[in-house]
């Protein structure tokens, strides 16, 4: 079974968490707090002078100049899937402990299977690796459709 930040635990039931991410502003917020719980950083060169636009959705570092979302350098870049779902998805397979498979996910946050396939593989990623880093020296595994399951160690998710 695959356990997800300190912040999981403020989720009781489905009806909560939908409640606590409304929409895709709430969930950047909700993602943006467990991600920069000690502080902002730059994803790019670590700084920690960022300046944040007021759109809270774009960050600017002061020393690379880089743009970025809070997305960039999680498992969650270069996917056109928001946050809310991924947010959701987070806490619907944690949440079911023989695991979940890419169509049953699909189903529940109205994504393809396909969409569902790649995000159970990042999911299981960031359970192994316990952090939600994109890992910069590897592809990404796409060899499974399923995350969690029997026999899955246990571990822990955190920013
Ligand atoms: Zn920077």
């Amino acid at each position: 079974m695959v356990k997800v930040t300190p912040k999981k635990q403020q989720f009781q039931n489905l009806v909560h968490v939908m409640n606590a991410l409304p929409d895709q502003q709430a969930a950047i917020a909700n993602f943006t707090a467990i991600r920069w719980k000690q502080g902002a950083f730059c994803p790019h060169c670590g700084s920690v002078k960022v300046y944040h636009f007021s759109d809270k959705r774009r960050h600017k570092c002061s020393d690379c100049r880089k743009r970025f979302s809070i997305k960039v350098g999680t498992i969650f870049e270069d996917s056109k899937i928001g946050l809310r779902e991924w947010m959701l998805a987070i806490w619907l397979v944690t949440s079911h402990n023989r695991g979940m498979t890419s169509a049953q996910l699909a189903k529940d946050i109205g994504v393809t299977q396909k969409t569902a396939w790649l995000m159970l593989n990042r999911l299981r990623l960031a359970a192994q690796t316990k952090s939600f880093n994109r890992p910069l020296d590897r592809e990404i595994e796409v060899d499974e459709s399923f995350i969690g399951g029997k026999g899955a160690p246990a571990s822990r998710i955190s920013g």
